[in-house]
């Protein structure tokens, strides 16, 4: 940038005419620039995540002792107590005075009403542009809880995602994005998107400030190192930045799963399977990371020590990377 400065002003000494014409040129230049330039130039050498930590969030969440998180749980409260300190320890600030948003909710099941509670544990990374659109990255924090005495530890679905959350979140303390970034941590996902929907319904701050939804839910383990993004096909000003990472990932990036069944040759839609849904339905675009369904989905195998540690931080670094690299794509304009 500084040589095409310094060329613009050798320019203007011999012409302002032609000092106009390469100073328009240059901005032009400059913007096309800023959507196409790789924000890791050398991925290898810049550990970004500490695989330690990414696997002390894992662990933590889904020891025994928190029982699962099933919201409104006494397993799930001391994981929201947790989740609490450790967004606090990073550094994040609070939105709108609080960290922590409590909700109720009801579902119709078969066997009738169910009310339910949870709360979200919401903090925020300020950008060197606090007046720039904000993106929210989330992941649920709940998981199943008990059942018939059995404890589901959730350790993919999604301490993962909370692991891989809070990793970004301590980069962006380290290092400001440009743009603020709230980190939502819903509860209640479990039960239906809960903890997403009620955020949507009574936002801490005006939601016409979201500009993107990044969502993480099971990014830790793929026999096949394969990672799926959905939100490109909705919301398409998405695919040119993300191919740009996927094309430079350690891990395979594939795009898919955010079209309807019928017209994908019958693969399956996760658009409303998890809490970027409601972002959707609010017409705020969203990103989707996540892995395809393993033998330990929603099984009370679902444990830590099954999880492909190389695998998950490569994902982690992938995840960072889009972030930063739609963090500058979008730096004037929101992809609405
Ligand atoms: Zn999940």
């Amino acid at each position: 940038m500084k040589t095409r400065r310094i060329i613009g002003l050798s320019i203007f000494a011999t012409g302002l005419i032609w000092f106009q014409v390469a100073g328009r040129f240059e901005a032009h230049r400059i913007d096309e620039q800023r959507a196409a330039r790789p924000v890791t130039q050398t991925r290898a050498a810049a550990l970004r995540i500490d695989s330690d930590r990414l696997m002390e969030v894992v662990t933590m969440l889904s020891d025994l002792k928190f029982e699962g998180r099933a919201a409104g749980s006494p397993g799930g409260l001391a994981a929201r107590a947790w989740l609490l300190e450790r967004m606090k320890s990073i550094g994040l600030q609070p939105v709108s005075g609080s960290y922590v948003f409590p909700f109720t909710f009801t579902r119709m099941r078969v066997s009738g009403r169910v009310d339910g509670a949870g709360a979200n544990v919401v903090g925020q990374c300020l950008g060197r542009d606090t007046k720039a659109p904000v993106f929210v990255v989330s992941s649920h924090y709940d998981h199943l809880g008990i059942r018939d005495g059995v404890v589901y530890p959730g350790a993919d679905d999604n301490a993962s995602g909370v692991a891989v959350m809070l990793a970004i979140a301590e980069h962006c303390q380290r290092t400001p994005f440009l743009r603020t970034v709230v980190f939502a941590a819903f509860d209640a996902e479990e039960a239906g998107l809960q903890g997403a929907k009620s955020f949507l319904i009574a936002p801490p701050f005006p939601k016409e400030r979201i500009s993107l939804n990044v969502n993480l839910d099971m990014v830790s383990r793929n026999d096949k190192r394969e990672i799926f993004i959905a939100g490109t096909h909705p919301w398409p000003l998405l695919k040119a930045p993300l191919e740009l990472v996927a094309k430079r990932a350690p891990i395979t990036v594939l795009f898919g799963h955010d079209k309807p069944a019928a017209i994908a040759g019958g693969v399956e839609d996760w658009t409303n399977q998890s809490d970027h849904g409601p972002f959707n339905s609010a017409k705020i675009p969203f990103v989707y990371f996540g892995v395809e369904d393993h033998a330990d989905y929603h099984q009370p195998t679902d444990m830590a020590d099954k999880i492909n540690r190389g695998f998950f931080v490569d994902v982690a670094e992938t995840v960072l990377d889009a972030v930063l690299q739609l963090d500058v794509a979008f730096a004037t304009v929101p992809p609405k």
